[in-house]
């Protein structure tokens, strides 16, 4: 299971880190991506990644470092925004339009519960690049603790993407990547039928439109009805649509790039999902070696899954309790050695 978890997180970031080059290309107006190159809107060198991976750095680390805690979320985020922080090379560059207003409301006002714009006018994909976190580091509630899955899911989307869509597509992202990282086969967790599905939607109805790509919607469309869209229902689609039928890691993420538009997250997205499924061990070699600040994605995965590639780097026991203080923090998750 290890490897499937790190293959998530590392994944997001080679699929980021890929696409970034053609971020907000029109498709078929660029130059196939079959690997890393330099360039962009960011003029970044090949194998570093954007926003997407650094938001989702930050989530880690706020995992890792003040168990579940919103607010904390939160002012990690404003802390890559305002200081580069997460950053792949110590300087901020990009953050998605609907962030940064949700961020400046944090910023204001200091409650990560109301910062996120709730309207389904303001459903961007910016909840749902940076989740691999959540599931990677409560994947062990999959599959008979669905429902505190789906709410630490739920809320890890409030600080910046509050819609019911973009709520929802978390909860159903976290869930098949947690399928995924269980080693659970891909059909069957794409599968309408499949039961966690139902059980998800027996806790809170999915959005309909979510609803329809758990039905299938990513299997029978083609480019140009799939897009690399920043809309977070047509992202989540496109993602799948890569991911569902690729033969190899690197199939289903060099398909998502290539796509276009906004590149960058239609391949972190996929990446998460590829990741999830084919494991590390899945990611090409030439993949792994040339991501930019390897180091940081293993300090992040250090934090959350507790183990590295050179072994056991520390034990981590883990107790989930409630706090009685606030929905903030619901979900406390205290770290004890031992
Ligand atoms: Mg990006």
């Amino acid at each position: 299971m290890i490897d499937h978890r790190r293959g998530a997180l590392i994944g997001l970031a080679v699929g980021d880190a890929l696409g970034a080059a053609v971020e907000f290309k029109s498709p078929r107006s660029f130059k196939r991506v079959t690997g890393y190159r330099n360039g962009g809107p960011y003029r970044i060198e090949a194998g570093e990644w954007t926003d997407d991976t650094s938001m989702a750095l930050a989530l880690a680390d706020s995992i890792a470092t003040a168990g579940w805690d919103l607010n904390d979320q939160a002012s990690r985020y404003v802390e890559w925004w305002k200081t580069g922080k997460y950053s792949v090379n110590g300087r901020w560059f990009d953050i998605g339009i609907t962030t940064r207003s949700a961020l400046g409301n944090f910023v204001a006002k200091k409650n990560a519960l109301t910062s996120g714009d709730r309207s389904n006018r303001a459903s961007g994909n910016g909840s749902i690049m940076r989740l691999a976190p959540v599931p990677i580091r409560f994947g062990h509630l999959y599959s008979d603790q669905l429902d505190e899955l789906s709410r630490l899911a739920e809320e890890s989307s409030l600080p910046t993407h509050a819609s019911e869509q973009c709520v929802s597509a978390c909860r159903y992202l976290a869930t098949v990547l947690a399928g995924l990282i269980h080693a659970e086969h891909r059909d069957k967790v794409l599968s309408p039928d499949w039961k966690p599905l139902q059980q998800l939607n027996d806790i809170k109805p999915l959005h309909p439109l979510i609803q329809e790509i758990t039905q299938g919607s990513f299997r029978q469309k083609q480019p140009p009805a799939n897009e690399g869209s920043g809309w977070v229902v047509k992202s989540l689609e496109a993602s799948m649509w890569a991911f569902h039928d690729a033969e190899t890691f690197e199939e289903a993420v060099l398909r998502a790039v290539n796509l276009g538009d906004d590149a960058d997250t239609t391949g972190a997205i996929c990446g998460q999902l590829a990741g999830a499924y084919w494991g590390e061990s899945g990611i090409p070699e030439s993949l792994r070696s040339g991501l930019a600040r390897m180091d940081m994605i293993e300090e992040a995965l250090e934090g959350i899954v507790g183990l590295t590639k050179r072994g056991i780097s520390m034990c981590g026991r883990l107790t989930l309790r409630s706090s009685p203080k606030a929905r903030l923090n619901r979900f406390c998750v205290r770290r004890t050695t031992g």
